[in-house]
């Protein structure tokens, strides 16, 4: 969360999301992360910091649950190693009209 001390604000605090109970993003191939992937550009390029390097397990976590749907994570993977697509009808972002 280190980046957001920029502003002091969050994202997450305007947006609301209802979540679902399976995740919409997974790792296609964690090895590729771990063997291939000096730099993990996926924790950084996430607005709101989906995914971060678990050193103890040396995975990609991903906390779905905090995805705002930006459609960024499926080309800015330089392996193109991340399977998202938008949450199940109902879920994710609720935007307000009006
Ligand atoms: S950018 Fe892609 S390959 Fe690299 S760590 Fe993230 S998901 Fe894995
Ligand atoms: S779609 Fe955007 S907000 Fe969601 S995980 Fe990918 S980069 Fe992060």
């Amino acid at each position: 969360m280190g980046n957001f001390l920029k502003t002091t604000e969050n994202p997450l605090d305007f947006v609301e999301i209802k979540i679902d109970g399976a995740s919409h993003i997974s790792i296609k191939e964690p090895r590729l992360c771990r063997e291939r992937c000096e730099n993990k550009p996926c924790t950084y390029y996430c607005p709101t910091r989906v995914f971060y390097w678990d050193g103890d397990t040396q995975d990609i976590q991903v906390i779905y649950a905090r995805c705002v749907e930006c459609g960024a994570c499926p080309y800015g993977c330089p392996h193109g190693n991340i399977d998202w697509h938008f949450p199940a009808g109902g879920y994710g972002v609720l935007y307000r009209h009006g």
